[in-house]
């Protein structure tokens, strides 16, 4: 039976595998944390009195397949140093908790280990004070998969402003893309917000806007009392509230605005360990630091899948995983 390595165990990782143990392939799993699941694991749904189609219930019940199957095995804790020989006959070193392990006999290897948030690795050019008022796309992820029945805070903000393009888009920041995930998840998290709580004052500082869900919503949002002021805030003065200082695009003169509570819309950033693990995979980067296309991946053996490659929504990061493990099988070895 043809083995597989994937290396990184989040939504594109897991897909590829369990599409590929399903087609009688030996898949080995090398996750870096604790646990597969990588990002998307701590999310949450996003529906309103109606679903927001934020992709969440595409991975279903995923993890519990991939962890039961017995063509899959899932070594945590763990992380490829090095990368030996050629499609078919690849040798992987492997540490896990500080053992080294060889693994041989390799016949393909997805690389899969996502990216990085934009909050981890930086503050940005946007200069602000830590502060339980102010929190990032990740944790309002989190705030959304806790979230009750009647409340999501004990203590109800009267305001929320939603910083957008927060990292991205950013010369400075060395990430001039668009993040592609940041409008979709901040709207549909503020028609969560606007359900829980119908009087509260929600504004979006923004540069530019995506789709969301396929279309232009713009128009419907502005209508629903939704407000958005185009502009690149220059500072933050953390607290309740937070007062945020932009220039006005019209006249260029400097205004305030007071918010309860402030949420970064951090993008998809290229992970710190990037550099080494193209080094590792013998792969290049693309100009936004992301791994690079492999032109020709049944000659080499080697795919990528998911956000290491750049941005991308879970409906796109679970058909093109898809395909991946699609085109291994139909590969010839
Ligand atoms: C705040 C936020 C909210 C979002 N909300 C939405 C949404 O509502 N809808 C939507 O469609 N998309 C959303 N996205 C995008 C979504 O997160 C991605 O599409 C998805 O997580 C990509 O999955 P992935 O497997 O490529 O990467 P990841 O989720 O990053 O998984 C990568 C895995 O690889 C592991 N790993 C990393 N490095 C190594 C290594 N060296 N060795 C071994 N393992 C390693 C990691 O631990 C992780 O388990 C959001 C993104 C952000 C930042
Ligand atoms: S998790 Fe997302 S796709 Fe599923 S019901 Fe909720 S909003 Fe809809
Ligand atoms: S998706 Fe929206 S918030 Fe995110 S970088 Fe693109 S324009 Fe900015």
């Amino acid at each position: 039976m043809a083995s597989v390595l994937v290396i990184g165990g989040g939504l594109a990782g897991c897909t590829a595998a369990l599409e590929l143990a399903q087609n009688d392939r030996n898949v080995i799993i090398v996750e870096k944390s604790v646990t597969i699941g990588g990002k998307v694991r701590s999310y949450g749904c996003k529906a309103t009195d109606r679903c927001n189609r934020c992709g969440l219930c595409l991975v279903g019940d995923l993890w519990d397949q991939v962890e039961r199957h017995e063509n899959i095995e899932i070594l945590t804790g763990a992380q490829v140093v090095d990368i030996m020989g050629t499609k078919g006959r690849f040798t992987v070193i492997v540490k896990t908790h500080g053992y080294v392990d060889t693994i041989s006999n390799l016949d393909h290897i997805v690389v899969s280990t996502g990216f990085d948030e934009f909050a981890t690795l930086s503050s940005g050019s946007l200069e602000f004070e830590e502060s339980k008022y102010i929190i990032t796309g990740s944790e309002l992820e989190r705030l959304l998969s806790n979230r009750g029945k009647y409340h999501l805070f004990p203590n109800p903000p009267a305001s929320v402003g939603f910083i957008q393009c927060f990292g991205s888009r950013d010369i400075q920041e060395k990430a001039a893309y668009c993040s592609r995930i940041c409008c979709g998840y901040s709207i549909r998290a503020a028609k969560v917000f606007r359900e829980y709580y119908p009087d509260i004052k929600i504004t979006f500082f923004y540069m530019d806007f995506q789709e969301v869900e396929g279309q232009d919503c713009f128009d419907d949002l502005i209508r629903d009392n939704f407000e958005f002021i185009r502009c690149r805030p220059v500072s933050i003065k953390a607290g309740r509230p937070n007062l945020i200082l932009y220039e006005d695009p019209e006249d260029h003169s400097l205004v305030e605005e007071s918010m309860d509570l402030l949420v970064l819309s951090e993008g998809i950033y290229p992970s710190r360990d990037f550099e080494n693990l193209a080094e590792v995979c013998r792969l290049g980067l693309n100009e936004n630091g992301f791994l690079k296309y492999i032109e020709n991946p049944r000659q080499s053996g080697i795919y990528l899948a998911g956000c290491v490659a750049g941005p991308r929504r879970i409906e796109e990061v679970y058909a093109q995983s898809l395909q991946v493990a699609r085109e291994i099988c139909g590969g010839i070895l």
